[in-house]
């Protein structure tokens, strides 16, 4: 008997009860491998002793103090160390609770800038079919997974679609990867003609898609000619990392890999690393310039704002990255992790791609690997893995509606970046079970 709304009303959930590095253990003492960091959020793993120690700090000195009387210690150092890294150009942060709320001011922030700057008709926002960017209504609205919006689109800001950069699915056969880049990103500038050069506020996106694709990487110039585009236009970039930033992908920020800065930047997930609910935008001085000179604030505000004890994890989440380099393993346990699930998957007649960046890979699930013909979604095959996986002890970020929201499954795999080669194996060797036990097939 429970008197939460759980995410599913049917069926119980394990109590977890402890952690430390990448295991989660349950109260009735089973063991999980946190493959996937819930979420791809617990990027550093659990019970980090400084991670744990900075919140014990931070709660004796101060809880909680209301942004709109105080600034504090924690929040300056934190912005400080978000800025000193920032992509160029980038000179502020705004600090929130999560991935939807940075969303939300981002999309507020667009349209501050215009009205202040006097382009009031600047007011459309285009994003890609199958991106998710936060449930709540703006960020759904944003986002272009059919499934999510469908129940909600009577409540939805009218928004804009074009296809993501997603070469499994859509490069042609024989297509090079300019040439894709070239077309998936013509989609946008014809987009921008369709609805009128001057109506356009911002053009969102992932860098690498997350939960609705799984862990998707662009291809090719894609970004930078994006980029192109919108400074054209006088269109705001607005990039989404919360899932896929902070280190997720071997690189602080996926867009370093792109060699593009945005106009705007949201992290998430990874920032407090799940020690606390955080997340921020990173704001163009352009942007803070406009405020600052125009209106003199920023239209919006949370209680939450700000939480000293939310930055003192995300200070110390960060810090610990620096300091003991593991953006290094990130890329050296990311590369191992494709080797290995290439190993295991590369002839398997029910993996048709194996794609990502560094520890934000997935595999992606079809019935027929010629074709590309994915499971009847009545199967429901992603909700069966992700069983048998927690069956053989391991968390792992399965989807469905890979596609197009409503056909194709995927089994993210996100995990912290203490991983160490000897868990990567066993990661690998329980997923494939897992994957093995569902379908029925033996390599
Ligand atoms: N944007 C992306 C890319 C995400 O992956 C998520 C969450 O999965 C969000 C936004 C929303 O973040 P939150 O769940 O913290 O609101």
């Amino acid at each position: 008997m429970t008197h939460i709304l759980h995410r599913q009303i049917a069926g119980t959930l394990p109590v977890a009860a402890g952690g430390s590095g990448i295991e989660i253990v349950d109260t009735a003492g089973r063991r999980y491998l946190d493959a996937s960091g819930g979420a791809a959020v617990s990027c550093l793993g659990h019970g980090h002793p400084a991670v744990t120690a900075a919140l014990h700090e931070q709660l004796d000195k101060l809880a909680y103090a209301h942004t709109s009387f105080f600034t504090t210690e924690v929040a300056e150092k934190l912005a400080d160390r978000l800025i000193a890294d920032a992509p160029a150009g980038i000179s502020h942060a705004y600090l929130v609770s999560g991935g939807s709320e940075a969303i939300e001011a981002a999309l507020k922030m667009a349209r501050q800038y215009f009205v202040e700057r006097g382009e009031t008709g600047r007011r459309h926002v285009v994003a890609r079919r199958q991106s998710y960017h936060g449930n709540t209504l703006g960020a759904l609205a944003t986002g272009g997974n059919e499934w999510r919006r469908a129940p909600f689109s009577p409540l939805l800001i009218e928004t804009h679609h074009v296809d993501p950069c997603f070469a499994y699915r859509f490069q042609q056969p024989g297509e090079s990867d300019e040439a894709y880049a070239a077309r998936a990103s013509a989609a946008l500038d014809a987009k921008i003609e369709e609805l009128g050069p001057g109506s356009v506020m911002a053009f969102v996106a992932e860098t690498v898609v997350g939960a609705t694709a799984g862990a998707v990487p662009p291809v090719g110039d894609y970004f930078r000619r994006v980029r192109e585009i919108c400074d054209r236009r006088g269109v705001l970039l607005i990039l989404d990392e919360v899932m896929c930033g902070m280190g997720r992908t071997g690189t602080l920020h996926a867009c370093a890999q792109e060699g593009i800065a945005p106009d705007l930047m949201t992290i998430a997930k990874g920032l407090g690393g799940g020690y606390e609910p955080i997340g921020a935008v990173l704001l163009g001085r352009h942007i803070y310039e406009t405020f600052a000179k125009g209106s003199g604030f920023f239209q919006h505000g949370h209680t939450y704002m700000g939480h000293p004890l939310a930055c003192a994890a995300g200070l110390a989440v960060q810090e610990t990255i620096r300091h003991d380099d593991l953006l290094r393993n990130v890329g050296t346990m990311g590369a191992l992790l494709r080797r290995r699930l290439g190993e295991r998957f590369g002839n398997h007649p029910h993996v048709g791609d194996i794609r990502g960046r560094g520890l934000m890979q997935a595999v992606e699930l079809v019935e027929d690997r010629s074709s590309k013909a994915p499971f009847d979604p009545a199967f429901k095959l992603h909700a069966r893995v992700k069983k048998a996986a927690m069956a053989r002890g391991l968390m792992v970020y399965p989807m469905g509606g890979t596609i197009d929201g409503a056909s194709g499954d995927h089994v993210m795999l996100a995990p912290p970046f203490i991983v160490t080669p000897d868990q990567i194996g066993d990661i690998v060797d329980r997923l494939g079970n897992a994957i093995d036990d569902v379908l029925g097939w033996r390599p």
